[in-house]
């Protein structure tokens, strides 16, 4: 603290990112990275960049990229919005269209950064809590409000809301904006991207971070019809023209278009989950169902932060919050088959 900053910020708390150790050998299942590394053609596309051409400023509107999101998507390049990381777009996206006389609303155990992103900009916030079952019940949003901001699937609970369970507070909260964060949403949801042409309110925010093995490159963006996407623009270009470096853009390009990659490490990570909820399970362990690349999990005899301590003791990272009515639960991202191994064999010798 100093007499030197801003009132505002002497008041923020800001986000608190999971350790990136120093130390190498550790099995570090805290940040929901993904275990595989980028299709090769990310790393060729890459390289190929590197040269003199980094003397030139990328191009501002990342041209390039967002015909490749759109194509994906089936939308136009006016319907999509990249920024440096979904965090980055997260922030715009709450200053330019959540800021209003009407409270946003939230869960109260969802991704800690909303509450950052409120206080930063001064956004008044709504927290709903989850039921008691950690889920999300939509009815509880059918109330006045400046914004709904979901996590689908939710974080750090790993549940998800179909896109016909969405549909309803989409079609009955119209004056609005809609956000989901979809950061998790290839490892076992529904995307809601499809129902973009027909709700002018729904922004779905995703990352290449968590499904496409980029978490380094920092890429995210933003769908929904171009009056939305214009508002984050607006934002964008009054804070950094160029959040996206030459590197990136071409990096994630090549992201999108290696399909068979995206697939192959998906389908990999979804079935070592289905392989560690059950062993979880066995060793006692309840277990949120998850539809992400972490589960969500608490043993009902043991400390949760005491556990995680021993685990990283026997070198294995997973991440605790000491947070209301969740400090007795552990988020264990999705690793390997031989991280998998590793966490539940030190499980088994902790719990023994
Ligand atoms: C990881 C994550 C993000 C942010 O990812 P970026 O790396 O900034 O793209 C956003 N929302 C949730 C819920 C996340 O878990």
């Amino acid at each position: 603290m100093s007499r030197l900053w801003s009132p505002q910020i002497q008041a923020l708390s800001p986000y608190v990112p999971g350790e990136q150790p120093k130390i190498l050998d550790l099995v570090k299942l805290n940040t929901n990275e993904n275990p595989y590394g980028p299709s090769p053609k990310v790393i060729a596309a890459i390289q190929a960049e590197l040269g003199d051409g980094l003397r030139l400023y990328p191009d501002p509107n990342a041209d390039r990229l967002r015909a490749t999101i759109a194509e994906h998507f089936g939308l136009t390049p006016r319907h999509v919005f990249v920024g440096n990381g979904s965090d980055e777009v997260l922030a715009h996206a709450f200053l330019a269209l959540m800021r209003h006389a009407r409270p946003v609303l939230y869960p109260d155990i969802s991704y800690s950064f909303y509450p950052v992103y409120c206080a930063l900009y001064g956004i008044a916030a709504e927290v709903i809590p989850l039921d008691a079952d950690y889920r999300v019940r939509l009815e509880d949003y059918a109330r006045p409000n400046g914004g709904i901001v979901l996590a689908n699937p939710n974080a750090p609970t790993g549940t998800a809301l179909t896109r016909a369970e969405l549909e309803p507070l989409l079609a009955s909260n119209r004056d609005s904006v809609v956000l989901l964060d979809e950061a998790y949403v290839d490892f076992g949801a529904e995307t809601a991207a499809a129902l973009i042409p027909r709700y002018e309110q729904l922004l779905v925010v995703q990352t290449l971070s968590k499904s496409r093995s980029l978490a380094g490159l920092r890429v995210g963006y933003a769908l929904g019809q171009p009056e939305l996407i214009d508002a984050l623009e607006r934002v964008k270009n009054s804070f950094n023209s160029y959040p996206l470096d030459r590197l990136a853009l071409a990096g994630a390009v090549a992201a999108f278009e290696d399909r068979d990659h995206f697939e192959s490490t998906r389908q990999r990570v979804i079935a070592t989950r289905a392989r560690v909820v059950n062993e979880l399970t066995a060793l006692g362990f309840q277990v949120l169902p998850s539809s992400a690349n972490f589960v969500f999990a608490r043993h009902p005899e043991r400390e949760a932060k005491q556990l995680a301590a021993e685990l990283r003791a026997a070198r294995v990272i997973v991440r605790h919050f000491s947070l209301p009515r969740i400090e007795q639960f552990l988020r264990i991202s999705i690793g390997t088959e031989a991280q998998a191994d590793a966490l539940l064999g030190r499980l088994g010798e902790l719990l023994r």
